[in-house]
């Protein structure tokens, strides 16, 4: 039976580190804690009794206000690289790992974000506003619904204390959950303070927790640099396959386990231009979209570095970091051979691919409705053809593409019903376009949190027609052309 909030015990296995690693201290509390959602399937994936959702214990519990039996809460130190630059001691600025929930064989650990100030909270104050709050839940768990790796996010409690940022906002506590919190940043920091000792240490306490599977290889600290660069660069397909752009790709914010981390100032891709920006803060464009997959690599490099002392020579933690490209190029490649229904690989796909996003590029496509569009393209041209040429100006271009494409379909002898299906599955028809989240969280502001739960739900499966939502797989409205995004949260 799944557990319920009576017979809650949690484990905080990074508690057993030395102190050093990390500060204990309770959440401060936050005035009349409401639940703003709750998600059932991040319920599911930590083995938590549904039912126990919409109770007065569980606000208490998630908003930090109440302490869940065994939870030792901490705020853990880490350092890391932002924008490229060495910025030195960061940590749990408003985190709290609380511990975790072992079940199946799996460990999952609870935090609560925007619990109040920690030692790591430098100019902070330790809240999160209810916007990025509910933007993090979201995207979570759209994410999820997407298949890509990704923290979960279980609730979100709101509160009206206020907190300021640009203007006065009301606050919120996120409780996210994943099988570990480490980051690049933490390692870098032992690194960093030539604290190898304790860089060991970590190491050691992350493959035990993690990757127990390479407790017994010849040079295990090679082996996880190996397979956290992989996981990765795999994140990084996974990412610019649904256009998901996270926006503050600075190694403190990349999970050691290659899980989607720290939703920020994220955004996924409209109107195609792969230099997009999302995060409003970044003007050099470091994290833009064709950035990332480089970013994702630079990050490695730099946990690499930190990692190097372990592994030992040079050339081993090369060795290690070198699969980043080819793990990159493959999953990319698997992922775009299944976005384009393709069953065979062929040596002039990549070709054929780039030819498209060349397409999309000159013409500011709707990157999802047009993958979503082609997904149900006949074999032959018909006037199902016209959704997808609707979105494209250059409507001789696109044609002579799908010359070439439905070609290429013939080649392979596709099987059209077939190939509807597989492709549906993998371009998805709803994401969580910024609008849509801008909706949700202004009715959440005003006390509504209906259009949070239905975003939540309709993103829940996102490969699904859901023909009663069509509304949200709409192009975004003229006025939602100039939503910015910042770090601000
Ligand atoms: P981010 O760019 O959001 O990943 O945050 C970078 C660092 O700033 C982390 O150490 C965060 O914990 C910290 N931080 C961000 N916002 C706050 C806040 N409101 N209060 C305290 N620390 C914060
Ligand atoms: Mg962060
Ligand atoms: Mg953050």
């Amino acid at each position: 039976a799944p557990f319920t909030l009576q017979d809650l015990a949690l484990e905080n296995q990074f508690a057993n580190l030395p102190a050093h690693f990390f500060t204990h201290l309770s959440a401060s509390p936050i005035s009349q804690p409401y639940l703003v959602a709750a998600s059932k399937t991040a319920a599911d994936y930590l083995h938590l009794d549904q039912a126990c959702l919409n109770t007065p214990e569980f606000v208490s519990y998630f908003s930090g206000n109440q302490g869940i039996p065994g939870s030792k809460p901490l705020a853990a130190v880490y350092s890391g690289h932002q924008f490229g630059v060495w910025a030195g001691q960061l940590g749990d600025g408003r985190a709290l790992l609380l511990g975790g929930l072992s079940h199946a064989g799996q460990h999952l650990e609870i935090q609560l974000k925007g619990s109040g100030m920690t030692p790591y909270s430098r100019m902070g104050d330790g809240r999160a506003v209810l916007r990025s709050s509910i933007r993090e839940f979201l995207c979570s768990e759209a994410m999820a619904g997407l298949g890509i790796p990704t923290s979960r996010a279980l609730c979100v409690i709101g509160s009206d204390q206020m907190v300021f940022r640009e203007t006065p906002e009301t606050s919120a506590v996120v409780a996210r959950i994943a099988p570990s919190f480490v980051r690049f940043g933490s390692f870098e920091h032992w690194y960093y303070n030539d604290r190898m000792d304790d860089l060991r240490l970590l190491a050691d306490f992350v493959i035990e927790q993690s990757f127990p599977e390479l407790l017994d290889h010849a040079n295990k600290y090679q082996t996880l640099l190996a397979e956290v660069t992989r996981r990765t660069a795999e994140l990084m397909a996974h990412w610019q396959a649904v256009g998901f752009m996270h926006g503050v790709m600075n190694t403190d914010n990349m999970s050691i386990l290659g899980l989607t981390l720290d939703y920020g100032p994220f955004g996924f891709m409209e109107a195609y231009d792969e230099k997009h920006i999302c995060n409003h803060t970044d003007q050099q464009g470091r994290y833009s979209y064709r950035m990332q997959p480089a970013i994702g690599n630079w990050n490695c490099q730099a946990l690499a570095q930190a990692l190097s002392p372990l592994i030992g020579s040079v050339e081993d933690t090369n060795a290690a970091l070198a699969c980043y490209p080819t793990s990159y190029r493959n999953k990319w490649s698997e992922l775009m051979h299944r976005k384009f229904g393709l069953n065979t690989v062929q040596d002039n796909d990549l070709d054929l691919f780039a030819d498209f996003f060349k397409l999309l590029q000159s013409n500011q496509a709707d990157f999802t409705l047009s993958f979503r569009n082609l997904s149900k393209l006949s074999n032959q041209i018909s006037t199902k053809d016209e959704a997808l040429r609707d979105l494209f100006l250059d409507r001789q271009g696109l044609d002579d593409w799908l010359v070439h494409y439905r070609a290429r379909l013939a080649m392979e002898g596709s099987n059209e019903a077939g190939r509807h299906t597989s492709m549906l599955a993998s371009n998805p028809k709803y994401i969580l376009r910024n609008y849509l989240a801008q909706v949700a969280i202004e009715k959440a502001q005003n006390k509504d949190f209906s259009e949070v739960e239905k975003l939540l739900q309709i993103l829940e499966n996102p490969y699904d027609e859901q023909e009663e939502n069509e509304d949200y797989a709409a192009l975004p409205p003229d006025w939602a052309r100039h939503i910015e995004v910042s770090c601000s949260s």
